[in-house]
């Protein structure tokens, strides 16, 4: 092998992959800026733009000034009037571990000569950026960021958010201000745009910034309007005519001041340490938001030293994004499959080439029910976002239809149930389909018994799935009341048991007999009936047999139940074989009544709807609650005009607030035994 063919081909590789990277990138730009119609996750566009800089890093000389690396954004297409902004929009560098941070830090003190010793941290929030220019406190003209220099003229459809103020107020109004800020849609409003997507017909949008940005991106400022898009404020540009500031928390406070919108869950705080603390605490709670964001950016607060530092081609030296791990991924769907729930519903799922996303492998995703499936039109086969966001459990959001190759497939749901042969079948107008199996559907059995002796039912320990799969293998249970028929000889010998875990089982098994009957309703799985619902009906009907006694409409009549409720507690139990199951739960000692209340209280609250907040001396919360429903009364979780008094202990703030803006009269703990006792007076 001969020198010059050991190192060219090297140099030439990469001079291709440079070139491939690029194109490929600047082509994902555009779909992501201009279209808004993304085909890959940001998770991938961000390994590419991983992959670009490191190759660059180790071939400077091939750096260009046109690569993706020194520019931002993408530039604008001829949809909008393009507008050369007053100060240029720039993109943010990346930190994804608090090795970055450091890293980070080290630059900061390489350029100031040490760390700088205020930082305002702030949700990313993952919108599109819009930058806002207001001339002696009026709203002229609003603009993308676009390529950061030459952004579009979206002025008419930033009129139309509620959140972007076309005067300004206050005292000290500058004569020219420009702002940046991040628009966006919250989780409730891009549910209500899937929502009103469905009911036209149109393809549904996969995540909230793109929906945004589309939203934003309209032609006819009235379709954006009806979006309900919403504007946080992160940044000053310029500011001619206003206040001397010093930092940029002061910054953001005096735009506050003016009318703007910024972000409340913003912070400053002292050092890196600092900063570390707010990440962590902040990526806890993102999914509490109500509107998505993507990660926390950490800003150096003090003004002269932003100065100091400057930018990069494409980013500000005293700013960086922590990105928090991907919660979006594509990967292929390589089957759909289907699941009976205890009702019998039968779920689908999608079986997927298994994808790291949102910290774990996942391998199975719900796809919800068959119509929503069909909505999405998912196909086997199909380029597939899957989301795995905190607890929620993974989903598939949409195929990616760009990537199809014409071999996907189109599913249906199957004719009868794959568990137990059973037809499957989906009534007029439901949303979803049953096994007609009963219990004799295996899936379905287990599911019942998870949940029958699950938390919110007869709170069964130790009786998971696992040893629910084990006892439905070996025939030992067929229905719920077969657990209370379980002897200890049934499981001696068995693998994994031993006399302590077998006893464990039987002592939670004969613990959970005595149960309340409204626990005991619920267990049962009927439709619509859930641990409050069988609260109201067992506190009007406290016995198994009071409930099977009772008329459709006496169920109809308890506060709370209504019709629907009734008629399906009444079809389960005119059911003959449900009717079997309650009398074989009670021959096996489960109890079917609760004992008669001790004492039966005067009605003084009939009608009266109370709200309790804070501690209250000599009551636990439940207990206040008893007391109040015993008397006739209800108890709502919000302040209202119909609530006819706040109980309020100590704390509760926000409530107390609401009741004295309403006028609604506020008890004390004394006051609160006064009104159990005698009533309104
Ligand atoms: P960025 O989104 O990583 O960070 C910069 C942006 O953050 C700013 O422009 C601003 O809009 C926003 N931001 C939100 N809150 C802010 C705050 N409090 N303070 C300051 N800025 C705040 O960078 P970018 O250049 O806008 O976009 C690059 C990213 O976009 C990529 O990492 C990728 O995730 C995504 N992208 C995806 C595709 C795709 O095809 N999927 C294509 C292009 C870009």
């Amino acid at each position: 092998m001969t020198h010059s063919r050991g190192t060219l081909p090297v140099m030439s590789d990469a001079a291709v992959r440079l070139a491939e990277l690029r194109a490929e990138i600047r082509a994902h730009d555009h779909r992501y800026y201009v279209l808004d119609a993304p085909v890959v996750t940001d998770a991938e566009y961000d390994d590419l733009m991983r992959e670009l800089r490191a190759l660059e890093t180790e071939h400077p000389d091939l750096v260009t000034d046109d690569s993706p690396t020194q520019r931002v954004g993408s530039a604008v297409d001829g949809l909008f009037q393009p507008v050369t902004h007053l100060r240029p929009l720039f993109s943010l560098d990346n930190a994804e571990s608090t090795e970055d941070l450091d890293a980070w830090a080290g630059r900061l003190e390489r350029g100031l000569g040490h760390v700088p010793e205020h930082f305002s941290c702030e949700p990313k929030i993952d919108g599109l950026a819009i930058s806002l220019v207001y001339e002696d406190g009026r709203f002229v003209r609003g603009a993308t960021r676009g390529d950061g220099v030459i952004g579009e003229d979206v002025t008419a459809n930033l009129r139309t958010i509620a959140s972007v103020p076309l005067r300004l107020v206050g005292d000290d109004v500058p004569s020219l201000l420009e702002v940046r800020g991040e628009v966006y849609l919250s989780d409730a409003a891009f549910a209500a745009l899937n929502d009103a997507q469905d009911e036209a017909g149109d393809r549904r949008f996969i995540n909230p910034r793109n929906a945004a940005a589309g939203s934003l991106r309209q032609k006819d400022p009235a379709m954006t309007a009806t979006r309900d898009l919403a504007i946080w404020v992160y940044q000053a540009g310029l500011i001619e005519g206003g206040p001397e500031l010093a930092g940029h928390t002061e910054t953001m406070a005096y735009l506050g001041s003016l009318g703007l919108r910024v972000n409340p869950t913003s912070e400053v705080v002292d050092g890196l340490d600092g900063v570390k603390a707010y990440v962590a605490a902040a990526e806890d709670r993102r999914h509490d938001l109500g509107y998505q964001t993507d990660g926390v950016v950490i800003k150096v607060d003090d003004l002269s030293a932003q100065v100091e530092l400057g930018f990069t081609a494409r980013a500000p030296r005293w700013a960086i994004a922590y990105k928090y791990p991907p919660e979006e991924r594509t990967t292929v769907l390589r089957d759909i499959q289907i699941n009976i729930g205890r009702t019998g519903a039968a779920t689908p799922f999608a079986v997927l080439e298994p994808v790291f996303v949102g910290g774990a492998m996942v391998g199975m995703a719900t796809l919800h029910n068959e119509e929503e499936l069909q909505r999405k039109d998912v196909r086997v086969g199909d380029t597939v976002i899957v989301r795995r966001a905190g607890d929620v459990i993974p989903e598939v959001l949409g195929p990616v239809v760009e990537r199809r190759t014409g071999n996907e497939a189109t599913w249906s749901m199957p004719a009868t149930c794959p568990f137990c042969g059973h037809d499957i079948v989906r009534p007029e107008g439901e949303k979803v389909a049953r096994c007609t199996g009963g219990l004799v559907c295996p899936s379905r059995l287990r599911e019942w018994l998870a949940y029958f002796a699950g938390r919110g039912g007869m709170d069964i320990e130790h009786l998971g799935y696992k040893t629910i799969d084990l006892l439905i293998a070996e025939g030992l249970v067929a229905d719920p009341a077969d657990i209370y028929a379980l002897v200890p000889a049934d499981l001696e010998g068995r693998e994994g048991w031993k006399d302590t875990s077998i006893g464990n089982l039987m002592a939670a098994i004969d613990a959970s007999r005595d149960r309340e009957v409204a626990r005991l309703l619920t267990s049962l799985g009927i439709r619509h009936v859930g641990p409050s619902v069988a609260r109201l009906i067992t506190r009007r009907f406290p016995s198994m047999g009071a409930i099977a006694g009772a008329p459709e409409e006496d169920i109809a009549a308890v506060d709370g139940v209504g019709s629907v409720i009734a008629s399906s507690v009444r079809d389960w139990f005119d059911d003959p074989a449900n009717a079997a199951l309650i009398s074989k739960l009670g021959e096996r000692g489960v109890r079917l009544a609760d004992d008669p209340p001790d004492e039966v209280f005067e009605q003084t609250l009939e009608g009266l709807t109370l709200v309790i907040t804070g501690t209250l001396d000599g009551f636990t919360r439940d207990e206040a609650k008893l007391a109040v429903e015993s008397r006739g009364g209800r108890v709502a979780g919000s302040v209202s005009g119909k609530t006819a008094y706040l109980v309020a202990g100590a704390g509760g703030g926000s409530k107390r607030a609401k009741a004295e803006s309403l006028g609604t009269p506020i008890l004390d703990v004394e006051g609160f035994l006064e009104l159990l006792e005698s009533g309104p007076q």
